[in-house]
């Protein structure tokens, strides 16, 4: 029997940001392989084994998921969000690429999912509408110099930065020191978001300033954007002001 591996993107939480592609895929598997709280977020099935593991161990899991798929399995792997971004399908294709050369030749695939950023943007308005870039501040894989780095680059490219895994509890001083470097690029003026659990029952958003904003504000759940020098906010009465950044970009570059 030949078997699959699905590399599936659930979206940030919420059932109606589940994809039909996603569910299709989930729906069909024999296995569903993740980090504990994704899996279950799966709805079960009948005669469907459900493996869920740590959320540190991205490379076993991958590894076992391949192996199951090789024994003719279909193996469905749950990431949030996109599987994509910060998650599970670039951890399976290293272990495809370091592992068995027989894994080469499964039916590999990715399913798509709303990335944390996108289901944030469209809770604010429109802040992605000109160019961004997206950084994880999570130094279990790179060094924190290069996350500096690459913070100083982007601000200095006036982009719109979307930051994943902003805080954890191992890391209680990064943020501040990004906001901080950031603050010293950007100004004190450019709007920061805190979007927290976006879409889930406890969904939170601040809107403040890279002056004013507080990182302490952050969890786990905190996808914070940083504002380029042209995104700008549109208030309304009785409501969250909207945000934006305009697609068009004028005259001298700053
Ligand atoms: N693959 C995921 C990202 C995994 S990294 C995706 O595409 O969204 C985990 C980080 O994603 C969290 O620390 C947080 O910064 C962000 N995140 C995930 N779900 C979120 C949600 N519902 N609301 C806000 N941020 C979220």
């Amino acid at each position: 029997m030949t078997g699959s591996l699905t590399i599936v993107g659930l979206g940030p939480g919420a059932a109606d940001q589940v994809t039909g592609a996603a569910s299709q895929a989930l729906a069909v598997a024999t296995d569903i392989v993740g980090y504990g709280p994704y899996v279950d977020r799966v709805p079960e099935r009948a005669g469907q084994q459900r493996h869920r593991t740590d959320n540190r161990e991205e490379i076993d899991r991958a590894r076992h998921a391949l192996e199951m798929a090789a024994e003719g399995r279909h193996v469905a792997v749950v990431s949030s969000g996109d599987p994509g971004v910060f998650a599970m399908a670039a951890a399976v294709f290293e272990a495809v690429e370091t592992g068995e050369a027989a894994w080469r030749a499964l039916d590999i695939s990715v399913v798509p999912g709303i990335s944390a950023m996108f289901a944030a943007a469209s809770r604010l308005g429109a802040p992605l509408g000109h160019d961004f870039c997206a950084i994880s501040l999570s130094d279990n894989l790179k060094p924190w110099d290069l996350v500096l780095k690459r913070l100083r680059a982007a601000a200095e490219g006036d982009f719109v930065i979307a930051l994943y895994n902003a805080a954890s509890k191992a890391r209680p001083r990064h943020l501040g020191e990004a906001l901080e470097l950031l603050r010293g690029i950007k100004g004190p003026d450019v709007p920061v978001i805190f979007a927290t659990a976006i879409s889930r029952a406890d969904e939170a958003i601040e809107i403040t300033t890279l002056g004013e904003a507080d990182a302490a504000r952050a969890d786990m759940r905190t996808l914070v954007m940083i504002g380029s020098s042209a995104t700008r906010l549109v208030a309304r009465p009785g409501a969250r002001p909207f945000v934006y950044t305009p697609r068009r970009v004028d005259g001298q570059v700053p």
